[in-house]
């Protein structure tokens, strides 16, 4: 069943700005598990949706090793592979995938725009803003002066670096357990700073960083500075800092990895939509619409609390229902 008029595609020269102005049904921004799952549920419902990768095509499980929570996946996934078959199924309902990075937004009228790579201009009738999270760093000014030469956000990435040798995992998350239990299969050693004397990670994720033989967790220790000459050849850690027992050690390490959580990637978007203090989309409770009517928002973008693949499918999965409601209500 058709449900809607297929609008037509409008390729046009806007010449004074340079730009080339598109008009379509359904924009889907992001290619993570939530963008990808939007695509299937918009295209099967005829919204014949236009998917922008951004720069990380696949989002962050294409840095991730296997995806052992994914249901249906008894043996477990690798996140590459996933991402891979979620893709392709998008495809196969009649999504249009292109590479692009979202670079302004403009939702103070009708239609809805979004501009990529600063030249194309997309208007749509609904948008679906899934463009997920990034890794954060410290803040401090090491990070920057080892960047590439030993400071990484992504051991799947740059693990095989270190085959042999010594690094350090900062943070006590699933991810910086993923990327200790990851390294320890390549590397002589790894620490894990771990700024509490507990970790935040789940317990599967606890046990197995507690075991491994060459996984030394250094308790309430935080990063202080890196050292060496060009690369990274050790770090000064700081233990109970601000307090009578701080002290100050080094540790000789070739690699740093961190992993201290995401930063929602929403900024383009705050001038039009309501965001949380820390970022995060905020959504009308039980639904995926944000106070812009025929925006949509799912995945790590909006929410804070759950961050798992399958949460940001669903999330993805109403986005495109919600969108789909929202453009019958309006026929
Ligand atoms: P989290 O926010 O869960 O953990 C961040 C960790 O970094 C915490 O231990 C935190 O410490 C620490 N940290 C934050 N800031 C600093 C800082 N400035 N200095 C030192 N340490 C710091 O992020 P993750 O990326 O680990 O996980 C995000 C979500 O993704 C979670 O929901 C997680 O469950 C999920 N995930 C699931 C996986 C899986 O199921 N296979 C794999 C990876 C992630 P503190 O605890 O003190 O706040």
């Amino acid at each position: 069943m058709q449900l809607f008029k297929p609008l037509e595609t409008d390729k046009g020269e806007d010449k004074s700005a340079c730009k080339t102005t598109e008009k379509i049904c359904c924009l889907i921004i992001g290619s993570g598990p939530a963008g990808y799952t939007a695509a299937i549920y918009a295209a099967r419902a005829n919204l014949r949706p236009v998917l922008y990768t951004g720069l990380q095509q696949g989002g962050q499980l294409t840095i991730t090793t296997d995806v052992e929570n994914f249901p249906g996946y008894p043996e477990g996934v690798s996140g590459p592979a996933m991402m891979e078959d979620l893709r392709k199924q998008a495809e196969k309902f009649g999504t249009e995938i292109r590479f692009g990075i979202a670079t302004s937004a403009d939702f103070s009228g009708k239609p809805l725009k979004v501009t990529f790579d600063g030249t194309t201009e997309i208007t749509a009738e609904v948008i679906i803003i899934a463009t997920g999270a990034t890794a954060k760093f410290l803040g401090i000014p090491a990070e920057k002066r080892y960047a590439g030469m030993g400071v990484s956000a992504c051991a799947t990435c740059d693990g095989f670096f270190y085959r042999g040798k010594d690094v350090a995992v900062v943070g006590g998350g699933d991810t910086a357990c993923e990327e200790a239990s990851y390294l320890a299969n390549l590397c002589s050693k790894v620490y894990m700073i771990v700024r509490r004397d507990v970790l935040r990670a789940s317990k599967p994720m606890q046990h197995r960083v507690m075991t491994a033989p060459n996984i030394e967790i250094l308790w309430k220790c935080q990063l202080d500075d890196l050292f060496g000459t060009g690369e990274v050849e050790g770090a000064v850690v700081v233990r109970e800092k601000g307090t009578s027992e701080e002290e100050k050690f080094n540790i000789k390490i070739d690699g740093l990895f961190l992993a201290v959580g995401h930063s929602p990637n929403s900024d383009i978007f705050k001038p039009w939509i309501e965001t949380s203090e820390t970022g995060y989309i905020i959504t009308e409770p039980g639904s995926t619409r944000t106070r812009v009517p025929g925006v949509f928002a799912a995945g790590d973008v909006m929410d804070y609390v759950y961050r798992q693949a399958v949460t940001a499918a669903s999330s993805g999965c109403k986005a495109a229902i919600d969108a789909e409601r929202y453009l019958v209500e309006m026929l």
